[in-house]
């Protein structure tokens, strides 16, 4: 029986290496997976997942409009796919969700979505929304804040460590970075040790 998977997290957590990893054991054991990527994400050329320890993977791209089951269908009637394994899934959109679990129960083929959950405002993307009402498993995949708790929100940062707290929900690429952050050091905008001693320094 095959399942529909939402692995999430926040930023730099690795999420990538893991659907690497998983690609590989697929493909170690004589099976045909798919990978899919947003399109939107061309930070390394679109049609590829790159990890940051130096693999990377040609994959398929999607865009809001891409009819997931009909690729997949495609593909599979030319090749029988194993399993299906989507990068930047917080990208989806809810209706591709939807694709993703009729892959699952209509096809039986496995779907594994790895992504955000939620943006640097801290609200859920609508494709992570719509995952975690509707992914058969959920699994967090844990990174660290510079304090060491666990990092649970990802902050949108300026060149210059400020945290941004406004804008659109995706701005890939540009001078700003994401920093993996636990609740308490995103909340208070805090994103590295130095700016909690500033801050400290500043109230004394
Ligand atoms: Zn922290």
């Amino acid at each position: 029986m095959a399942s529909l998977y939402f692995k999430f997290a926040a930023m730099n957590s690795g999420k990538s290496t893991q659907l690497l990893q998983a690609h590989y054991n697929y493909f170690e054991r004589g099976m045909n997976p798919m990978a899919l990527t947003a399109k939107i994400d061309d930070r390394f050329g679109s049609g590829k997942i790159t990890a940051r320890i130096g693999l990377d993977l040609h994959a398929e791209v999607f865009t809001p409009e891409t009819d997931v089951y009909a690729l997949v269908a495609k593909a599979h009637e030319a090749k029988k796919v194993d399993a299906l394994l989507i990068d930047e899934a917080q990208f989806l959109t809810p209706a591709q969700v939807m694709e993703c679990a009729r892959l699952v129960d209509d096809m039986d083929i496995p779907v594994m979505c790895y992504g955000l959950k939620t943006d640097f405002m801290g609200k859920l993307f609508p494709g992570s929304e719509a995952l975690l009402r509707f992914a058969d498993n959920l699994e967090e995949i844990k990174t660290i804040c510079w304090c060491g708790r666990k990092a649970t929100h990802t902050a949108r940062v300026t060149s210059k460590g400020d945290v941004v707290r406004e804008g659109a929900q995706i701005a890939i690429g540009g001078n700003d970075m994401y920093v993996s952050l636990c609740r308490k050091h995103f909340m208070r905008g805090e994103p590295a040790a130095q700016k909690a001693s500033d801050k400290d320094k500043a109230a004394a």
